[in-house]
């Protein structure tokens, strides 16, 4: 697929979720940033905030990781598929990786697939891969992260804010990529939910965790009652954008919250206090940087 059939789609879904936004009462207060309350009262909701949580995959990274570390796992292993631990994960690999592909690629212009969906596949794509080539296949196409969003969250940190990433994607993966946040952007998060992977005696990947398994988007509601809970907190802000982030965001809300959708789905709209419609995270940066005077 053309970076421009992937780009046409993400502007159309954007032209569109602004007309949405218009009609559904919210206003753009700062350029590409919608809200449902004026300018001063987003920024003082924001100011608030005792708690942030951030979805991981096309938001904080603009790429579904897991899906992208899995195919390049999948090229290691075509490379050489005569390798005696090769042989027999060939046909299982390539059977899944078709269905990934096409789901992957089906998320990159519609924006209508979740992780959740990607879960199961990614699952038996990887059973018995070792755990070594997960990390060298992030060594090797380590997604960026979405700009602006390390300078957001170290924001929100320098307020004492804890920070914190609820996903559906893997800690393999998702471990390695906060390391290269803390590294690079000297920005460390509080906490991480997500699921975990199992590796065998020999360092084979076997399955997620069955006590942290999180597939399902109310998996995600769950996580946040449980670190809201846990930190106290009495505003907490969600950061999303699919469908699997509805339950983040209905129990944000529930809790006094905020739901801010970064690029949001056209199906999300309707849960959202603030809206960004932005290709990368620089206007959230900015907004934050406004609101919590840094
Ligand atoms: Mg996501």
């Amino acid at each position: 697929m053309s970076r421009e059939t992937i780009e046409t789609g993400s502007n159309n879904r954007h032209r569109a979720n602004r007309a949405a936004l218009g009609r559904k009462g919210f206003e753009e207060i700062s350029p590409r940033v919608w809200s449902r309350e004026s300018g001063a009262k987003t920024l003082r909701r924001i100011a608030a905030t005792d708690l942030f949580i951030s979805d991981f995959d096309e938001c904080l990274c603009p790429a579904i990781s897991q899906a992208v570390v899995g195919l390049g796992i999948f090229r290691r292993v075509l490379l050489s598929p005569f390798d005696n631990t090769h042989s027999h994960l060939v046909a299982g690999m390539a059977r899944n990786a078709g269905r990934l592909v096409g789901k992957v690629a089906v998320q990159r212009i519609t924006g209508r697939v979740q992780n959740s969906k990607l879960n199961r596949t990614f699952e038996q794509f990887v059973k018995g891969i070792p755990d070594q080539y997960f990390q060298d296949a992030i060594g090797e196409v380590a997604p960026p992260f979405s700009e602006g969003a390390p300078r957001a969250l170290e924001i929100v940190a320098k307020r004492g804010v804890p920070v914190g990433v609820v996903s559906l994607g893997i800690n393999n993966v998702m471990d390695r990529l906060l390391e290269r946040m803390e590294s690079e952007h000297g920005v460390r998060v509080n906490f991480r939910d997500c699921n975990e992977v199992e590796i065998d005696d020999d360092g084979l990947f076997v399955r997620y965790s069955p006590e942290k398994t999180y597939t399902e988007n109310e998996d995600k509601r769950y996580r946040v009652r449980a670190r809201v809970e846990e930190y106290g907190a009495r505003h907490v802000l969600v950061v999303g954008h699919d469908c699997d982030d509805i339950m983040m965001f209905d129990e944000a809300k529930k809790l006094g919250g905020t739901a801010l959708g970064f690029s949001p789905a056209g199906d999300v709209l309707d849960m959202l206090d603030i809206a960004v419609i932005a290709p990368d995270w620089r206007p959230v940066a900015d907004l934050f940087e406004e609101a919590f005077g840094v």
